[in-house]
Parts: structure tokens; C-alpha cells; sequence
């Protein structure tokens, strides 16, 4: 009789299986605390030599980050992750506008030419967008500088003058080695706003503008690189290696390899490669064990966790294969802290709070999709239904997404027919929820409140002093808002997201 028992299966080794645990399943333990939140500083490191101001990135999604995006990502503090479903030369072209977007030294000037006619450079300005040029020879060398104040009077009576007759010709000029303070000194000084860098030769190399240096003031949290331009980071394939290239070439400062399973061999391989092959910091994912962190955390500058959590992806029922997120985080947390390697959790990412327990798991810094699709800054229009706005928000496996790009990132050859997809990820919509600078604001507030509760006053401090404890499903609902009905919208909850 003990052996029949022994043959329904319930002792079989298959079914010893370990527990694994995400979000909802664990809460941080409120500890003693001598840190307020607002002083909990949550600056990270998101690669090895990347360092960000504010532990979060937005995801490498064709609904969630472009330029507009990732510029607005890096001056909160932040990183945007550029996605990889458009050709290289587009690629290039996002990357040097968010490098290019708080320069101090404008390198891309629109310049006028004396012979021109005021009226010809009035449309010119117009059409580019800026009120004022300067007057550059066939030589490049500054003759004068126009601008709209210069051109309002000749509109008027003299249109068909030239540039050189309606040019200041005493130009105030600085060298490339000019700083901000500098530049504001000069300007306020001779009273004007835009300054003209030349070299020894007096040729134009570039222009400091007073709005150029006024906004880069604005931002005193900016993920910026050496040269103090916004970081950007890009998503490449693992057999990508031209990609990566061109992506670093163009000065990207974090090249990720983006993959749903990254523990494959010939990605492994592909990710040595081009780790090989750019300067930029190269971040591996996605993977969620230990074993898949012993076998990447050598050659890799930071490590991306997440099989299947993400709000719009269905990895785990097409596949049956997945990986709770909480506990894959603290899987390859083990084996990244070691080495020193930033970890990112990556996906499944709804409150405030999933984010600070992510980062209690291990993780050095998180990446959300969803909560961020539905910002003015995300690709895409605001659509209406049923009277209420929305942003369109898809997976980057979904076949919408898959038509558009190429679905290696799921390790599938490209099929014929629509109808042979095996996607891996859903289409859908989120809620538009305005500014990007407004989400961040509830998200870092949040993550901050919950190093409070802890007392922790940086994020390494976090990740050592924090414990979890298990929570029920009763627990669950204590958590949430429970036995009132909701009469107004809070910024940072809604119920059953
Ligand atoms: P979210 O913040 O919306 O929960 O998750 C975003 C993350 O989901 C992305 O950064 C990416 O890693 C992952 N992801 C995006 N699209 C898909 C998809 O179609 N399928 C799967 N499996 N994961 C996806």
C-alpha cells in the first residue's frame, strides 16, 4: 500500500519545487528611523560607470520611449532607453537629438549670409525656429549677428535690403572654453542673448543661447555625460553588433542588449561580441535566475532581470515560463553584488511601492513601461473612448509590434503570414496621465517614503538594512483601499491597476 501512494506522484521529485515570490507577495518591515524622506537620496549606479541622479528608466518600447522621452527621462534625473523598431539611421539621428538637446554649445547653427535679404532671412528664422543668427562669411568666418529686433524696422520699410545693412557688426564672440556662468556674465553685460563661439581664426564653431542656459539651470538633477550633454541609452539586438556600433558611435551611453531570454548560448555569444566591439557601458537582459547571472555578470557592465512580469506581455501563459519578479531580482542580485554589477529590474513595475521593494530585492535601479505610456512625452496621440483619454501602449512582442520591427528580441525567425506570429505580448491602452515630470515626481516621492519607513538613507544603505515579510491574500486587501468607495482620484493609486 505505501508504494501505491508513492505512485500517485506525491512524492515525486519533480514536485518538490522551490516557492518564488513577486510584488504582492512581500512588504518592507517599517524599522526605527532617523531619515525623512525628502532626504533620502536615490542616486544609483545603472552600469558600471553610469551613474543617475534618480534609479529609474524608462523602457525601451516603440509606445514608450523616442528623443522626447528620453530627453525629458534624463533632465529628471533619470535615463531613457531608445527602442530598437526603427532603422539604424533613425536610431542615430534620436540619439544626437537627445545628446544635442541641452548642449550649452549649439553646434547645429542656423546662419545667415550678408548678400541675403532681410526678408529672405525673416522666413529663414522663422522656419527654423529661431529668433536671431549670425552673419557668417563664404569663409565662416562672423561678420555680424541678425535678429528679430534688428529685422522689425526693415520689414517695414527696407525688406529687400541686405543682411549686411540691417546686421550688428560688432559681435560679442566667445572661445569653445567658455562656461555657462561666462556666457551669462557676457550677456548680461553687453545685453544680448546670444553669444557666437569662434576659434583663433574667428570662424563660427557653435552658439551659447541665454535660453539654452537658462534651461540647463532648470535641471539640476540631469543624467548628463562628461561633456555635459543628457545621457541616452539604446536598445540593440544580440546579433546586433552593427547597431551597437552605430549606437555608439553616435555617443550613446548605454547600449542594451534587449532580449526576452538572454541565458541563451548564441545570445550570450552575440552580447560578447558587442560588448567587444563599443566603448558605451553594455547592459545584458533579460534573465531571472542565478544561474543565467553566473553565466553574463563577467563581461557584462549591468545586468536586466525580468522574464514575464510586464503589464503587457503574456510570456508566462504562451510559454508556461517565467520567473516571479521579486525573486528573480534577488537571484541575480546574489551573484551581480559580488562582482559589483548593477542590477535593473525590469517590468510588472505598477505602484511606487513595487518599485522600492524591487530595489529592497537587489536592484539598483527599475524600468517601467506602462507607467510611463500613458505621459505626453510617450510616442503616440491621446485617444479618446467612451469620453476618457488614452495613449496606445503595446509589447514589444505583440504582432502590432513585431509587423513593425523584427522579432528577435523573442528569438522567433521572421514569418510569412500574420496569422504564424506566436506573439508574446498584448496591444493595448493606458490612461493618459499628462507630464512625464509629474509621474516621476509621485514615483522618486514614493520610493523616497519607503527608505523612510526603513531608515535608509541611500539606496546601497536600502538595499543592506531592508527586510521583507510575507503577506497574505488577506494581507493583500488590508493593503489596499478597502470597504470605501473612492470619491477622488489620488495621483499615485487607482484601484485593481
Ligand atoms: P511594464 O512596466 O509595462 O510592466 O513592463 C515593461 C517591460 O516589459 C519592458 O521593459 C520589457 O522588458 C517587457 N516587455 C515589453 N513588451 C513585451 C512583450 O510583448 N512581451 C514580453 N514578454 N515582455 C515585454
Amino acid at each position: 500500500m505505501a508504494n501505491d501512494s508513492h505512485r500517485d506522484g506525491q512524492f515525486s521529485e519533480k514536485l518538490r519545487v522551490p516557492e518564488a515570490l513577486t510584488f504582492d507577495d512581500v512588504l518592507l518591515r517599517p524599522k526605527e528611523s532617523h531619515v525623512e524622506p525628502d532626504d533620502a537620496d536615490v542616486s544609483t549606479y545603472v552600469s558600471r560607470n553610469v551613474e543617475l541622479n534618480v534609479p529609474i528608466l524608462s523602457a525601451a518600447m516603440d509606445t514608450v520611449t523616442e528623443s522626447r522621452m528620453a530627453i525629458e527621462m534624463a533632465r529628471q534625473g533619470g535615463l531613457g532607453v531608445l527602442h530598437r523598431n526603427m532603422d539604424v539611421d533613425v536610431m542615430v539621428d534620436e540619439i544626437e537629438e537627445v545628446k544635442r538637446a541641452d548642449e550649452l554649445i549649439i553646434r547645429d547653427v542656423v546662419t545667415a549670409n550678408p548678400d541675403q535679404t532681410v526678408r529672405e532671412v525673416d522666413a529663414m528664422m522663422e522656419r527654423r525656429g529661431v529668433s536671431g543668427a549670425p552673419v557668417t562669411g563664404d569663409d565662416g568666418r562672423v561678420l555680424g549677428i541678425i535678429s528679430g529686433t534688428d529685422i522689425r524696422p526693415y520689414l517695414e520699410v527696407g525688406e529687400s535690403d541686405e543682411v549686411r545693412e540691417a546686421m550688428t557688426d560688432e559681435v560679442i564672440t566667445a572661445s569653445e572654453e567658455v562656461t555657462a556662468r561666462e556666457a551669462l556674465e557676457l550677456m548680461y553685460e553687453h545685453k544680448i542673448e546670444r553669444v557666437p563661439v569662434v576659434d583663433d581664426g574667428n570662424h563660427l564653431t557653435g552658439l551659447v543661447t541665454m535660453q539654452g542656459v537658462l534651461q540647463r539651470r532648470e535641471y539640476t538633477d540631469a543624467a548628463r555625460d562628461e561633456d555635459g550633454r543628457l545621457r541616452c541609452g539604446v536598445a540593440v539586438g544580440p546579433f546586433e553588433t552593427d547597431r551597437a556600433v552605430a549606437a555608439d558611435e553616435a555617443d550613446a551611453d548605454v547600449v542594451f542588449i534587449d532580449c526576452a531570454h538572454a541565458h541563451n548560448r548564441n545570445v550570450i555569444e552575440g552580447a560578447r561580441e558587442i560588448k567587444e566591439s563599443v566603448d558605451a557601458d553594455v547592459v545584458v537582459g533579460n534573465i531571472g535566475t542565478r544561474e543565467a547571472a553566473e553565466d553574463i555578470v563577467d563581461f557584462a557592465d549591468g545586468l536586466k532581470v525580468g522574464i514575464g512580469p510586464g503589464s503587457i506581455c503574456t510570456t508566462r501563459v504562451v510559454s508556461g515560463s517565467g520567473m516571479p519578479q521579486i525573486t528573480a531580482i534577488a537571484q541575480v542580485a546574489d551573484v551581480a553584488n559580488e562582482y559589483d554589477v548593477p542590477v535593473i529590474a525590469d517590468g510588472g513595475i505598477r505602484y511606487s511601492g513595487d518599485a522600492i521593494k524591487a530595489i529592497a530585492a537587489g536592484a539598483d535601479a527599475v524600468m517601467l513601461g506602462s507607467y510611463f505610456a500613458g505621459t505626453d512625452e510617450a510616442p503616440g496621440r491621446v485617444i479618446t473612448i467612451d469620453g476618457k483619454k488614452y495613449k496606445q501602449y503595446r509589447g514589444m512582442g505583440s504582432v502590432g509590434a513585431m509587423k513593425s520591427g523584427d522579432g528577435d528580441r523573442y528569438l522567433k525567425d521572421e514569418p510569412d503570414t500574420e496569422e504564424e506570429y506566436v506573439p508574446e505580448g498584448v496591444e493595448a491602452a493606458k490612461p493618459y496621465t499628462g507630464t512625464l515630470e509629474s509621474e516621476l515626481h509621485q514615483l522618486v516621492g514614493g520610493m523616497q517614503s519607503g527608505m523612510g519607513y526603513v531608515g535608509a538613507e541611500t539606496i546601497p544603505a536600502f538595499k543592506e538594512r531592508s527586510e521583507f515579510v510575507r503577506v497574505s491574500s488577506a494581507g493583500q486587501q488590508e493593503s489596499h483601499a478597502h470597504d470605501v468607495m473612492i470619491t477622488d482620484e489620488a495621483p499615485n493609486y487607482s484601484p485593481g491597476e
